[in-house]
């Protein structure tokens, strides 16, 4: 059981040793053949020009790549001058965000909202890019009800995207409901379901705790149970997300997204676990 929309989520390396370890991983996940690497973007440009060379070699590896750009932070002119950068290189396809400002950065953005940045990008460079927003089947932690934020998540589309990546959850039926409920409000794009594999559970309870994506007590509870048991974390949380997965397909998914965190082995893993069903 695969699917052929299928996408790598990269951040970019900091360091030499991070931008070789990732070209090896990046060889690897080439062989599985997905639709596109997408690069995440530091919050207020942080990792601008990462984003971007990170993106320009994959391109030159003969590969689709789509940076990540958020407004949070940024002005109208910085963002155009981004835009401008990526159409030089040849991107056509952006995730656009709002991005999370680091506590106590005061920056002010011209641009609130992802959704006026879609606006914004279709108004500055038309059907240039293929745009992917961000959808949040358990809530954006900061949105004031689930339904505020479905609403807030339609006004992205309507404003012109052509597909959306979801928060990683672990659980299908928040994921199921949420594509019923935006069809129900006239979305018809795709909503890719993002995947988070499951290898390390401190780490993951950190991000989870960040995001507001749950963990189903009893992986939690199992999760906890095998301690500094690295390998019995790696395959139950293998078991865990290739089921969830495998769930996602059958019931219509329309793609899987996985957040790669640069390593090779976990989406692999899981790739191949699929594969096999
Ligand atoms: P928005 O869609 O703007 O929503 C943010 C909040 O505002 C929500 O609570 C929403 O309900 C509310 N809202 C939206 N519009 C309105 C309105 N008009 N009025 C009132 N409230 C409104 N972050 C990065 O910094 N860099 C990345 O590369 C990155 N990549 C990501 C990729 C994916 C697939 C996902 C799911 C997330 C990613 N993030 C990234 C994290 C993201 O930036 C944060 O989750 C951020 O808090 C929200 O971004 P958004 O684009 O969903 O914002």
């Amino acid at each position: 059981m695969q699917t052929n929309n299928f996408s790598i989520e990269f951040y970019p390396p900091k360091t030499a040793e991070g931008a070789d370890k990732l070209r090896l991983a990046r060889a690897k996940l080439a062989g599985l053949g997905p639709t596109y690497f997408s690069v995440t973007f530091g919050a207020g440009g942080s990792t601008q020009q990462g984003t971007l060379d990170t993106v320009t070699e994959i391109l030159a590896e003969g590969h689709v790549a789509a940076p990540h750009l958020s407004c949070v932070g940024g002005s109208r002119a910085s963002i155009r001058a981004v835009l401008e950068q990526f159409r030089a290189a040849g991107i056509r396809r952006v995730v656009a965000l709002r991005g999370d400002l680091p506590s106590g950065y005061g920056g002010g953005s011209e641009l609130r909202y992802a959704s006026e940045l879609v606006e914004f990008i279709r108004a500055e460079t038309g059907d240039w890019f293929h745009i992917e927003v961000a959808a949040y089947p358990e809530m954006h932690p900061q949105a004031r009800s689930p339904q505020d934020d479905l609403h807030n998540f339609v006004r992205k589309i309507d404003a012109g995207a052509n597909a959306a990546i979801t928060q990683y959850f672990y659980n299908a039926d928040a994921y199921f409901k949420f594509v019923d409920e935006a069809s129900r409000l006239g979305v018809k794009v795709p909503i890719v379901a993002g995947i988070m594999p499951i290898t390390n559970y401190t780490q993951l309870m950190r991000f989870s705790d960040m995001c507001g994506a749950e963990i189903p007590r009893w992986v939690r509870l199992k999760l906890a149970s095998f301690g500094d048991d690295s390998a019995s974390i790696k395959a139950f949380g293998l078991d865990v997300v290739s089921d969830l997965c495998e769930k996602l397909l059958k019931g219509g998914a329309p793609g899987l997204h996985f957040y790669s965190m640069n390593q090779a082995a976990p989406t692999t893993a899981l790739w191949q676990r699929l594969a096999g069903r």
